[in-house]
């Protein structure tokens, strides 16, 4: 595995990968990586002859307040971690090489972003578009993994990739859980041992409401009800939403019906959890 640090190196290896007939999967993460990153790590391994995993903490998603400073970074494992797998190039970009000078051009798909993570954090997925569309830029043509875990993330990919035309194909890979249920998340290590025994209240929260469709209920507010109930079981847990929508639109337009997302966000102390599971009816 080679680690490259500048767009020019990178542009200049895959280009070359390609035009050897060689091609390339795309992984974009923001480190410290975890079985979940791994399994997207592992399937752009298995599908492609070429696979490169970028690491790189994007200022842009983050509002003033949050994260950016303390989120966790181990380059040493993750580095291990990916050429274990069979990784072959790791992009590390610092910050300076992604963003030399204030960048003023921003990819912003508001149908999709607005709702859910939208409403607490307005700007967040128009970091992420742009980010990931200068990721998509300096990679060239790919498949890129992403995890469905950050289901409305996925959603707002797939369209800024159909709207510009990008050559890009997106591979939604299923969420990689802890053996109790919680979604795997970089963010778990900011749970207190109290937190993290009553976390799992997500993935309890998501079943129930699959329970109630499976049972028969289309009221979106019912289900949502029924999850939210779950989450407030929980004392350390402080709900921002538990959402019953429509996969595609993430709103809900009457009757559940057809492809269902249900989506919960909830505080634990200084941890931010998001989970989601989908069902068809
Ligand atoms: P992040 O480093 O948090 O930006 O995540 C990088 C990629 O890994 C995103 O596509 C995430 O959706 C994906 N990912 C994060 N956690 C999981 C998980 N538990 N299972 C599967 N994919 C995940």
């Amino acid at each position: 595995m080679e680690t490259i640090t500048t767009i020019s190196d990178l542009r200049e290896r895959l280009d070359a990968e390609r035009g050897a007939g060689r091609g390339v999967g795309f992984v974009p993460t923001m480190g410290y990586l975890h079985a979940g990153h791994l399994s997207l790590a592992s399937a752009s391994v298995a599908d492609n002859p070429v696979t490169v995993v970028s690491i790189f903490v994007n200022p842009l998603q983050f509002a003033e307040g949050e994260d950016l400073d303390s989120y966790p970074r181990d380059l040493v494992s993750d580095s291990a971690q990916c050429a274990a797998l069979g990784v072959d190039y790791l992009f590390v970009p610092s910050v300076e090489e992604m963003y030399p000078s204030p960048i003023v051009t921003v990819v912003e798909v508001p149908s999709v972003a607005t709702p859910l993570e939208g409403l607490t954090r307005p700007h967040h997925f128009a970091g992420v578009a742009t980010v990931v569309a200068k990721l998509f830029s300096i990679v060239g043509k790919c498949r890129a993994y992403l995890g469905a875990k950050d289901w409305q993330q996925v959603c707002v990919v797939e369209r800024m990739v159909s709207d510009l035309s990008m050559p890009v194909e997106v591979v939604a890979c299923p969420t990689v859980r802890e053996p109790d249920g919680l979604a795997m998340s970089s963010r778990n290590v900011y749970l207190t041992s109290e937190e993290r025994v009553q976390a799992p209240v997500l993935r309890a929260a998501l079943d129930a409401g699959l329970d109630a469709i499976a049972g028969g209920e289309t009221d979106s507010a019912v289900v949502e009800a029924t999850m939210a109930a779950v989450v407030n079981t929980a004392g350390l847990a402080s709900l921002e939403y538990a959402a019953a929508v429509q996969a595609d639109s993430l709103v809900s337009d009457g009757p559940l019906h057809g492809e269902v997302r249900l989506l919960v966000a909830a505080r634990f102390g200084k941890a931010r959890l998001i989970d989601n599971d989908g069902t068809e009816i």
